[in-house]
């Protein structure tokens, strides 16, 4: 059974990119939820519904063979046999991913999913990175961190992954799907007990930096120390 390290935020916070970085560094596991919501909504599209349909996305996920792994160096997501890693990042899925995870029976499923892949680990922890994973999947767990950085910030880092995109059209789909979000879970402020980092000031490696104090001291606390 594997220590959750909980990590929560927006898009554009850095949170897959740090969540990635310290797994790799620490030989952690990695689960990237948010994979597994965009891979639903793969899934129905590609079934030629539309995700605010609930009925069409209830259907869609008791058909739904996802294999979603936690090794830093696979990132390989596919349904029913389908490679879709790349797909699930097509701008066409973002617009439509919050549609599946408003629904609150996608989540319960969802949830029971990463919980158990986590108990099946074989590392010692797993980073978890998610909206919700610091409040509703892993409250309990010994290290909770919330990712944050300004709204202007998280855009034009956004912007800048997706090369060809007009910025302001990246910056204008990441808010809705933040107010859309951000209905369902509030990722933008910080429940007990759950550290706060704020990236809007710091680069990539002050990022990595800062996330790795919090779980070293967390860790270290666990541990008695
Ligand atoms: O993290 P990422 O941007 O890939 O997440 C895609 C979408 O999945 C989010 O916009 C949100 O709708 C949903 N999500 C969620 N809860 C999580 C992770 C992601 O609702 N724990």
């Amino acid at each position: 059974m594997s220590d959750f390290i909980a990590i929560d935020g927006p898009a554009g916070s850095g949170k897959s990119s740090v969540s990635k970085a310290i797994a790799r560094q620490r030989g952690y596991g990695l689960l990237d939820t948010g994979a597994a919501y965009r891979a639903l909504a793969w899934h129905v599209l590609e079934r030629g519904d539309d995700t605010d349909d609930v009925e069409a996305v209830l259907a869609a996920a008791s058909d739904f063979d996802l294999r979603l792994g936690l090794e830093v160096d696979d990132r390989t997501v596919a349904v029913g046999g389908t490679d879709i890693t790349a797909a699930i990042r097509e701008p066409r899925v973002s617009a439509a991913v919050s549609g599946v995870a408003r629904v609150p029976a996608i989540r319960e499923q969802v949830n029971i999913f990463f919980r158990s892949l986590v108990a099946a680990a074989p590392y010692p922890a797993v980073v978890v990175e998610g909206r919700d994973i610091t409040t509703v999947v892993a409250p309990d767990a010994p290290v909770r961190i919330l990712l944050t950085a300004a709204p202007d910030v998280r855009a034009a880092r956004r912007a800048g992954e997706l090369a060809g995109e007009n910025a302001a059209a990246v910056a204008e789909a990441l808010h809705k799907r933040d107010a859309s979000d951000s209905a369902v879970v509030d990722f933008l402020n910080a429940a007990e007990g759950v550290e706060v980092v704020d990236s809007s000031d710091l680069d990539f490696p002050q990022t990595i930096e800062a996330v790795l104090t919090v779980i070293d001291r967390k860790q270290g606390a666990g541990n008695g120390r």
